[in-house]
């Protein structure tokens, strides 16, 4: 019913940043190089994501707003070898109880086709769509459930947690192209290039930082790999607001790695203050969990314990050998 359509949207969808983040899932799992986002009113009017990647073929559009309609995990064991960040399926099915959702797909020499979705509503799919790839419109988000729609922000806040949220999932895919509009203004032109460059023109929009002063570190340690792009001791900030932690490409919130990183500057920091680091984990699939709720940014890993030394012992040698 589309009461207990909304009940489990209510889990999944808080806000116009939580329907950003499926949608660029959704884009990135498709393997596009280049998503273009753009929302009006802070999404609260529209919400719209467009993409390169492979597209939807036209007898699946009815399906993939149907509850665990997922291409991606066709076993249990799958989810032990996750690649994609998608693996649900009711993403798409959640925003389509709480808006009106187009999908529009191009999937290989065929023609186009869409299909709007009004609050749990499915229409016919009917023939048109994009020269390429997938386009995603959710528009009127919450306008059936007033309940939700007093949580949100001003439409500029809910923007700029938008923006925010496309920022820190094209740090973990440099090589894709990210494009951001609000309210028909180009806010972001982040261009396909490597990780630091990434980093450092994410940076730049909001903080001044010389490209000189962040260095790149690297380890490998066989069953798990470490890269940071991480600044020299002589700059710092007083809070731990730009220590960010990636496991496989998903921005997690670890306290343990965050303060291994601290413990990393260890001396070289006066006490109270921390330093910028972007740390990206890649581990084997099988000793990391993502199996968790996915507004929630926890992370199981296996061999916590030996990461936290190794992020510890890379940073304290590597920053050190870094000072004249
Ligand atoms: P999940 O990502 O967990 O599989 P979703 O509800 O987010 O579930 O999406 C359902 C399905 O719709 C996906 O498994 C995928 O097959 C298809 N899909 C959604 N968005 C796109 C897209 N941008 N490009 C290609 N396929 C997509
Ligand atoms: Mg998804």
């Amino acid at each position: 019913s589309i009461v207990a359509q909304r009940i489990a949207a209510g889990e999944v969808i808080e806000r116009p940043s939580s329907v950003m983040r499926e949608l660029l899932d959704n884009a990135l799992d498709a393997h596009s190089t280049s998503i273009i986002a753009s929302v009006t009113e802070g999404g609260l009017e529209e919400i719209t994501v467009i993409d390169n990647g492979e597209g939807i073929a036209s007898e699946d559009l009815p399906l993939c707003c149907e509850s665990h309609a997922t291409s991606k995990v066709t076993s249990f064991e799958d989810l032990y070898h996750l690649d994609t960040m998608g693996f649900r399926g009711e993403a798409l099915y959640s925003i389509a109880a709480v808006s009106s959702i187009t999908i529009s797909s191009r999937f290989l020499q065929n023609d186009a086709f869409s299909i709007t979705i009004d609050n749990g509503r499915k229409q016919a799919v009917v023939p048109g769509g994009p020269s390429e790839g997938t386009k995603v419109t959710v528009s009127g988000l919450f306008k059936e459930v007033p309940a939700r729609r007093q949580f949100l922000k001003r439409p500029s806040t809910e923007a700029t947690m938008c923006k925010n949220l496309l920022i820190e999932k094209s740090l973990a895919f440099p090589d894709r192209s990210f494009k951001f509009y609000s309210d028909g203004q180009l806010k972001l032109d982040l261009r396909a290039t490597d990780k630091k460059q990434r980093i450092l023109d994410a940076l730049s929009t909001s903080q001044n930082i010389v490209p000189s002063e962040m260095l790149e570190l690297f380890d490998n340690a066989g069953r798990f790999s470490l890269y940071a792009l991480a600044s020299s001791p002589a700059i710092f900030r007083s809070d731990r607001s730009h220590i960010k932690i990636y496991v496989n490409e998903r921005p997690v919130e670890e306290y343990s790695l965050v303060q291994a990183v601290s413990y990393g500057y260890g001396e070289l920091l006066p006490g109270g203050s921390f330093p910028y680091c972007y740390l990206f984990i890649t581990v084997d699939p099988t000793l990391v969990d993502f199996n968790i709720h996915p507004t929630k940014r926890e992370v199981k890993l296996r061999n916590k314990a030996e990461i936290h030394h190794q992020v510890v012992a890379m940073i304290s040698t590597q920053i050190k050998r870094t000072i004249p």
